[in-house]
């Protein structure tokens, strides 16, 4: 049975919170809690990986990441396994060149093969600085959403109606129910987390 009318009395109350009839259409029936219809629209999925293999990546279909509590975070895109490759090619190379160039008799097939550690050097610049990059926007991401915690408060009480595509807040005592955009109810939830200027670089297609 659904149950309707009483009114969660603030967001930190801890009692599950009970199915609010959507501000427009005034019905019930199409309407799921937003983490339902967050979690509802993401599924897990096998893709090939750079080593031949699998590996498991979450899509969210629009509505679902519509309703994010958060910007999705970064992803390591081309400056991981870039930082890595050059790396692990620049310290052998370094490596290499480093003790061929202390040797005193060489095959005459390694001679100049010291150079090598010159041509290192580039090569570590580079992972460098993509590993620098990837940590920094892992860094930053995590700076950016600390305050998460106080947004998801906020999007736990939030309903979303699939006939009206709007979504909305428990409100507080006292308060009406107003109906929101999903770019509304964005912005609200970012911004009690404290990232809601990032609602802005994350608009909804
Ligand atoms: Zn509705």
């Amino acid at each position: 049975m659904i149950e309707t009318g009483d009114l969660m009395p603030d967001v930190h109350d801890r009692r599950a919170p009970r199915l609010l009839p959507c501000p427009s259409c005034d019905l019930p029936d199409r309407v799921e809690s937003v983490p339902a219809a967050h979690l509802g629209g993401q599924h897990e999925v096998r893709e090939p990986d750079d080593e031949g293999g699998t590996r498991r990546r979450v899509r969210h279909s629009a509505l679902s990441a519509a309703l994010a509590p958060a910007p999705p975070e970064p992803v390591a895109g081309c400056s991981a396994p870039l930082a890595l490759l050059t790396l692990f090619v620049g310290t052998g190379l370094l490596v290499a060149g480093t003790v061929l160039s202390t040797k005193d008799r060489l095959p005459e097939v390694f001679q100049g093969f010291g150079l090598l550690r010159w041509l290192a050097l580039p090569l570590l610049a580079v992972g460098l600085a993509a590993l620098l990059t990837a940590v920094g926007r892992a860094r930053r991401y995590r700076r950016e959403t600390a305050g998460r915690a106080g947004a998801e408060a906020l999007w736990a009480t939030g309903w979303y109606c699939g006939r009206c595509a709007v979504a909305y807040l428990t409100p507080r005592p006292g308060e009406g129910v107003r109906g929101l955009t999903l770019s509304e109810f964005r912005a609200a939830v970012w911004s009690a987390g404290g990232y809601g200027h990032l609602a802005d670089r994350h608009p909804i297609a």
